[in-house]
């Protein structure tokens, strides 16, 4: 397909009660910012773009709101989120289609989304029954005797939690299912093109039994809502997901608050000539392309063993042209569009830099609206972004390497570390290649592009501050409080 058919417009099927959500009330701020389908720019709906006052009654109602376990015990937690986790399946074709309208997933990767959304609050709901401490060993020195202590994990208090647009819902997820398990209060200021998810995910989240006051969603700007939300002082967490550069901005803003981020990658994958060659082309493809690229965990660079190189393109080649780029609501496309124009844009101009330094397009490269074509770049200079940067897009590189070692340093030269995949038919040299990659997790004989919902996630380098997953997130969330007897004075 070279061009993509144009749209059958259609009014969304759900909107939400209000532009915004501060603690339990469904209001509308003074300003609106409009949400529009990225794919042909055709209006959506308004929410609140919310300002730093009102950012301020947010966090205020939230923080009055305060974590009792007592009004609100673990056992109501767990059933709450079980119910929510329950209802966001029951609602997958809303949730569905209000992320594939506002966001750039496809109805297919958006539908499949609902379900990882719907495991995030299960496995949160498991949480409030682990929230455990142990008792400290105070006889095990001569200033402790006579003393009997423990310590607990107590909820830090307000979470603000700031998510990006790739992953809408399960992302929202990922940081309102661990705060709320841990017993906190949440400020969500979802991402700027994706917040009707975040809203229909909150409706969820009342409906299923969350205390309204414990929760509010704040759209609006990152500039704007974002960075008052950050540096606001009743804010004691905030857990970031998104690029880099905002992590930094973040930091700054947010000041010595506790901080969790879930930043980006650069994913390297290593093919070695004993790989089942075919399998690990279309892994590599399909890690690759999935989302149109925006995906953190996204293959980037792969590095293959010059012995197979030739053939290992060509398969990722014939494979990466039977993808069918198209509009989203088609149950038939595999590549929708990214989440802008100004996007695709900035993708194909990063193609114009390697080409222009010498790099060979294998296919792929146009480039109508906010569709890029999935392309697959070999021969591309060491200093090209699309080798130092995160893409963010559906661009692969694929480069040949002549030692194991050699390609273990190639795929270690990035500032980035979240996740790494190798394909091999020995095993002895797959659990060497991981122990020397520096990434958070290491897949083998898959690509970058797997996770769990339970398992620590993140990296090193500049993928992130600390790990999520949901049992990670959770202690992130809580910090230990000691308490100590003295049983004689
Ligand atoms: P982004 O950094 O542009 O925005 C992320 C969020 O931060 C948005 O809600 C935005 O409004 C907000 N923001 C922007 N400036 C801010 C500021 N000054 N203060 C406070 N908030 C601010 O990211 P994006 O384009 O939405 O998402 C793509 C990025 O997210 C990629 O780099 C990707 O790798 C990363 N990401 C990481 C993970 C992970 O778990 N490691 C998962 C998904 C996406």
């Amino acid at each position: 397909m070279t061009t993509v058919e144009s749209p059958p417009t259609a009014q969304p099927i759900w909107r939400p009660p209000a532009g915004a959500l501060w603690s339990g009330r469904w209001v509308d701020g003074a300003s609106a910012m409009p949400v529009r389908d990225p794919e042909d720019g055709s209006l959506l709906g308004h929410v609140t773009d919310t300002s730093p006052v009102e950012v301020d009654q947010a966090v205020a109602g939230v923080a009055a709101a305060g974590t009792s376990g007592e009004e609100w015990p673990a056992w109501r937690r767990r059933e709450a989120l079980d119910a929510a986790a329950r209802l966001v399946l029951r609602r997958r074709e809303v949730l569905t289609e209000v992320m594939s309208r506002e966001g750039c997933k496809t109805v297919r990767e958006a539908t499949a989304e609902v379900s990882r959304a719907a495991e995030t609050l299960r496995l949160s709901a498991q949480q409030t029954g682990r929230l455990t401490g142990e008792t400290l060993p105070f006889s095990d020195t001569s200033r402790g005797a006579g003393r009997l202590g423990w310590y607990t994990r107590e909820p830090v208090g307000v979470v603000a939690a700031i998510t990006p647009f790739n992953d809408p819902l399960n992302l929202v997820a990922h940081k309102v299912g661990p705060a709320l398990a841990a017993g906190n209060g949440v400020v969500l200021k979802p991402a700027e093109a994706t917040p009707l998810t975040a809203l229909a995910f909150a409706e969820i989240l009342l409906d299923a039994g969350v205390p309204a006051e414990r929760l509010a969603v704040v759209p609006g700007t990152g500039a704007g809502t974002g960075r008052a939300l950050v540096g606001h002082p009743l804010v004691d967490l905030v857990s970031f997901t998104g690029g880099f550069r905002t992590g930094n901005e973040v930091a700054r803003a947010a000041g010595a608050k506790k901080t969790l981020m879930e930043l980006g990658g650069n994913n390297a994958v290593l093919v070695l000539d004993d790989a089942a060659r075919e399998a690990a082309a279309h892994a590599v493809v399909a890690g690759a392309f999935g989302v149109a690229g925006q995906n953190c965990l996204s293959v980037q660079r792969v590095f293959v063993s010059s012995r197979i190189a030739d053939r290992f393109i060509r398969d990722v080649v014939t494979a990466t042209e039977a993808l069918r780029v198209g509009r989203k609501a088609d149950s038939r496309t595999d590549i929708g569009p990214l989440i802008s124009e100004r996007e695709a844009g900035r993708v194909q101009e990063w193609v114009r830099e390697a080409r222009e330094g010498g790099a060979e397009v294998r296919t792929g490269g146009q480039r109508e609206g906010a569709f890029h074509w999935p392309t697959v770049l070999t021969g591309v200079p060491a200093d090209a972004k699309v080798m130092t940067e995160e893409i963010f897009g559906p661009v692969l590189v694929i480069e040949p390497f002549e030692t194991v070692d050699e390609a273990i340093t190639r795929a270690n030269g990035t500032r980035y570390g979240l996740q790494a995949g190798i394909f091999t038919a020995a095993l002895e040299t797959a659990l060497d290649v991981a122990e020397r990659l520096r990434v958070g997790a290491v897949m083998i004989n898959d690509s970058s592009d797997f996770r769990i919902d339970a398992m620590p996630f993140g990296g090193p380098k500049r993928s992130g501050v600390g790990r999520e997953g949901v049992r990670y997130a959770v202690e992130a969330m809580t910090e230990p409080k000691v308490v100590a007897v003295r049983r004689s004075a």
